[in-house]
């Protein structure tokens, strides 16, 4: 999977996409991420930003940086291929949206705004040159900008792809996975009192932890 991300900061991802399952990911070279940044395509002394059309507050991101930097990604198949433009009020970003992402593309586009947003003619020329573009969010709350909702997409994306979680580790559906996990010390003791692992996860009786953990999903 390529993911390709347009933002005017990239440097807000380095940490968090080097370490851990996604940084061996990229290292593995089951993913690859690349940034593109619409800075780099102003004009010389230029602005990224204008004042918006029809009054209000803040800035709006201008259409012809975001575009050039699009023009940079290479790409091979429009419809192995998806675009992202990440909004509070875009269709809210599901593990199902991330499962069907994983399976249909190779490339996926996400792009993030800043300050008011991107002007919205960057999805209507995108749309026009034949790409699917969506509209995402990733949950009821304002942020200040798509790089964080870039770096969950990347993350979720990404697990779902076979071979990126570790052996140890294997996506829900192929198991029955637990809201509430243990592990040692077995009994844990914190200003004097005790706390237990549930008994039925020490009994080694392989039907009877399943069934606690569909009763801990359940409720
Ligand atoms: N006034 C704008 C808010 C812009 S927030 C509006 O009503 O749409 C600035 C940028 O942050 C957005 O362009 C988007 O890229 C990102 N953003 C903020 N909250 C988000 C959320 N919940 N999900 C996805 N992206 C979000």
């Amino acid at each position: 999977m390529n993911f390709h991300v347009i933002t005017i900061f990239p440097e807000m991802f380095d940490s968090y996409l080097r370490e851990s399952i996604i940084g061996r990911a990229v290292k593995a070279k089951k993913i690859k991420i690349k940034f593109y940044n619409p800075m780099d395509f102003c004009k010389p002394k230029g602005r990224v930003d204008g004042r918006p059309y029809g009054g209000g507050p803040g800035m709006v991101l201008q259409p012809e940086p975001f575009l050039k930097a699009f023009s940079k990604i290479k790409l091979k198949n429009k419809k192995k291929t998806k675009i992202i433009i990440f909004s509070p009020t875009g269709k809210k970003f599901t593990t199902g949206y991330a499962k069907n992402s994983a399976k249909k593309y190779t490339d996926i586009i996400l792009i993030s705004g800043r300050y008011e947003g991107i002007d919205a003619r960057v999805k209507k020329v995108l749309r026009a040159t034949g790409y699917v573009v969506d509209d995402i969010s990733i949950g009821d709350y304002v942020l200040t900008g798509g790089e964080l909702p870039a770096m969950v997409l990347i993350d979720c994306i990404s697990r779902q792809i076979p071979g990126v979680l570790g052996k140890y580790e294997s996506l829900e559906e192929e198991r029955v996975s637990s809201s509430e996990v243990y592990t040692r010390p077995e009994k844990l003791i914190y200003k004097g009192k005790s706390y237990k692992v549930p008994k039925v996860l020490l009994s080694g009786h392989h039907g009877k932890i399943e069934a606690w953990k569909k009763g801990l999903t359940k409720s």
